[in-house]
């Protein structure tokens, strides 16, 4: 099956009527560089940077997280590789920096609410972010965003660390600035935000925790965990919505996208940029090459129209079969 799925390394991905979509990987550590050339990832969707921070064991120096983020950023060449800032908290721990113990983790101190809270540890990963832009196409990201004052603070840290980086003499490019949607204020805020922000990356692993209340590590509850849930769909519509009109890209970086029926969805709602852990690329490719977007999106259509979960998903089996 592996060897059979390795003609589809150098294939684009278009459907049967000839749409074409962009699979991303999503990495963090510095060996899934390789992994996700090896699958054929047209670029890094999601660079979780909190991974290699995860594996030190204190905080990395501006030249040392130059140097990993550098070696990412080359290891694409010609494709973009989206970065995102820390996303430490939640889940998320880090042994060397002091975190509160909080009752709901989920909804406290993580996130861009740790970088704005440390403007020394985001100054420094921001600059070292932009610095791995001379060597490629970086894009920079911001995680967890509620609040509009958040992206302000954060874009005029980036502006900041552009200033004094070019008193040093770097000669820094254009680095679009783009934000995660993964709450339901940054949802129903879709619209103010795109005035902000160059590009959303939809982040489902967070957002269908945050609009089901139901936690994404929790066992007890996984039942109320459903990424194909009519609120979850109803939002990434909304979304894509959004970015359509005011013209700027969306992508989405969730762990759904990995699985091929809701990939089927997602294309037929209008997305066109994926971002997947990389040993699933070929087998979605597969998958696509196979399908009609015609037909994808009719079936986002009827999708949206009904009211429960096991519906969504009993529609979409029929129509795509067994995958
Ligand atoms: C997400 O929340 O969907 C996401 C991609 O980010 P993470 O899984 O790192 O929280
Ligand atoms: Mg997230």
């Amino acid at each position: 099956r592996v060897e059979s799925l390795q003609r589809y390394v150098d294939q684009p991905a278009t459907t049967t009527d000839g749409l074409t979509v962009t699979l991303r990987a999503n990495i963090g550590l510095r060996s899934d560089v390789e992994i996700a050339v090896r699958n054929g990832a047209e670029g890094v969707g999601l660079y979780r940077t909190e991974l290699p921070y995860m594996a030190q064991s204190s905080f990395p120096d501006r030249e040392a997280q130059y140097e990993i983020y550098r070696h990412v950023v080359e290891g694409f060449r010609n494709y973009e590789v989206t970065i995102r800032t820390l996303d430490i908290g939640g889940d998320k721990p880090l042994s060397y920096f002091d975190t509160p113990r909080e009752d709901n983790p989920f909804l406290g101190w993580r996130s861009i609410r740790v970088s704005l809270d440390n403007l020394d540890i985001f100054r420094t990963q921001i600059e070292a972010i932009l610095m791995a832009a001379t060597h490629g196409n970086v894009k920079l990201m911001f995680p967890m965003v509620t609040n509009i004052d958040e992206i302000v603070q954060a874009k005029s840290i980036v502006n900041e660390a552009r200033k004094s980086l070019t008193q040093e003499g770097w000669d820094i490019p254009d680095v679009p600035i783009g934000m995660m949607i993964e709450t339901p204020s940054s949802v129903i805020m879709a619209d103010l935000f795109a005035r902000e922000v160059d590009f959303f990356s939809l982040g489902t692993n967070d957002l269908v925790q945050y609009l089901l209340a139901a936690d994404r590590g929790n066992t007890k509850i996984s039942n109320y965990y459903q990424s194909l849930h009519p609120a979850v769909l109803k939002a990434i519509a909304t979304v894509v919505d959004v970015a359509q009109r005011h013209k700027i890209p969306v992508s989405i970086c969730g762990e759904m996208v990995g699985d091929p029926r809701s990939l089927g969805i997602l294309v037929g709602l209008g997305l066109r940029e994926f971002s997947v852990s990389s040993p699933l690329i070929l087998s979605l490719k597969a998958m696509l090459v196979e399908q009609s977007a015609k037909k994808l999106k009719k079936l986002a259509k009827d999708c949206l129209k009904c009211s429960t979960t096991a519906e969504i998903k009993a529609l979409t089996e029929k129509t795509l079969g067994a995958i």
